[in-house]
C-alpha cells in the first residue's frame, strides 16, 4: 500500500499510515525508509511550490492531496461496456419523466444519441433537471435556516415550504418534490442512519469541496442511491447512462478508499464478499 501511496503522490497521507505503522513497529526498516521517502518528497514539493506562491487551494491540492490517473478498468466484463436492453429501456423511462420530447436511441454515428421523439412545440419540457447526487456539506446544518436542501442544495431559509421527511426529522427539504425524488433514490438506505457527523467534518474542511470529506459525502450520496437501486450499481440507470470519467484526478487515501468502503459497511454490504462493490467499480463510479 505504500508503494501505491508513492505513486499517487499521496505523500501526506503516506506519511500518516507510517507513522501509524511506526507506533506499532517502531523498528521496522521498511516504514522507517518509507518515512524518510515521504519526509524528503514533502520537503522538496512543499519547497517549490511555496516558492510560487500559489492560492491556497492550490497548494492544498499540491501539498494534502494525491492525484489518480483514470482509466477504464480494462476487464470490465462485456454486459457492462455495452448497455443491455434492460438499462437502455430504464434510462429512457427516467429521460420520459424528465423529458416531453427526447429519447435515446442508437446513433448512426456510433453508440448512442438523443434525439428529438417528435417536433418540438412551444411549451414542451425539454429536459427538466431532477438530479439526486447534489451534495452541499451545508445539507444537515443547524439551526435549519443555515441549511440547504438535503436533495437540490437550494438555501432552506428562501424556501417557502421546507420541511423533513416524517421518518427522518433532522434532514430538511425544500419542497415537496425533493422528498420525493429523495424518496425515490436514496432515502430508503440513509434512513435510521446518522451521517451528520461526517457532514459536520465536511464543513469548512481544509480544501473545503475538494477535501477527502467532502469526497466521502459524494460517495454517501452515490452509494446510497446505488444500493436503494438494488441492482448492480454500474447498470443502475443514473450511472449506467454515464461515461466513465478519465484523465487525471485528485485522490485521497481517506476519501476514495476507506471512506466509501467504510459507507458501504454502514449500509451491511460485506465489502469483502460483495464483487458488486470492489475498487475498479468504486473507481468507474466516482
Ligand atoms: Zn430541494
Ligand atoms: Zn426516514
Amino acid at each position: 500500500m505504500t508503494d501505491s501511496l508513492v505513486d499517487l503522490d499521496a505523500t501526506r497521507e503516506g506519511l500518516k499510515i507510517c507513522d501509524e505503522a511506526l507506533q506499532n513497529y517502531p523498528k521496522n526498516k521498511d516504514f522507517i525508509s518509507y518515512k524518510n521517502g515521504f519526509e524528503a518528497t514533502y520537503a522538496m514539493v512543499s519547497l517549490v511550490a511555496k516558492q510560487q506562491n500559489p492560492p491556497a487551494l492550490h497548494l492544498f491540492l499540491t501539498l494534502d492531496m494525491g492525484v489518480i490517473s483514470m482509466q477504464n478498468y480494462p476487464w470490465i466484463p462485456k454486459d457492462m461496456l455495452e448497455r443491455s436492453s434492460d438499462v437502455f429501456k430504464a434510462c429512457n423511462d427516467d429521460l420520459a419523466r424528465r423529458s416531453d420530447v427526447l429519447e435515446i436511441k442508437r446513433s448512426g454515428l456510433g453508440d448512442y444519441g438523443m434525439f428529438a421523439k417528435r417536433d418540438i412545440q412551444r411549451g414542451d419540457k425539454i429536459l427538466s433537471r431532477q438530479c439526486p447526487i447534489n451534495i452541499s456539506s451545508k445539507q444537515t446544518r443547524l439551526p435549519v435556516e443555515e441549511a440547504e436542501c438535503f436533495n437540490c442544495c437550494q438555501p432552506l431559509r428562501v424556501a417557502s415550504a421546507a420541511c423533513a421527511i416524517e421518518c427522518c426529522p433532522n434532514v430538511f427539504y425544500c419542497s415537496t418534490a425533493c422528498q420525493l425524488i429523495a424518496k425515490a433514490y436514496y432515502h430508503e438506505a440513509l434512513h435510521g442512519k446518522d451521517f451528520s457527523q461526517m457532514y459536520k467534518a465536511s464543513y469548512g474542511a481544509k480544501g473545503r469541496d475538494h477535501s477527502p470529506e467532502f469526497t466521502k459525502l459524494v460517495f454517501l450520496r452515490i452509494l446510497a442511491t446505488c444500493v436503494q437501486g438494488g441492482v448492480h450499481p454500474l447498470k443502475n440507470p443514473l450511472f449506467a447512462g454515464l461515461l466513465p470519467a478519465t484523465g487525471r484526478a485528485i485522490w485521497s487515501l481517506v476519501g476514495n478508499v476507506i471512506g466509501p468502503n467504510k459507507i458501504l459497511e454502514d449500509f451491511g454490504i460485506d465489502i469483502f464478499a460483495n464483487a458488486d462493490y470492489d475498487a475498479w467499480i468504486l473507481n468507474q463510479l466516482w
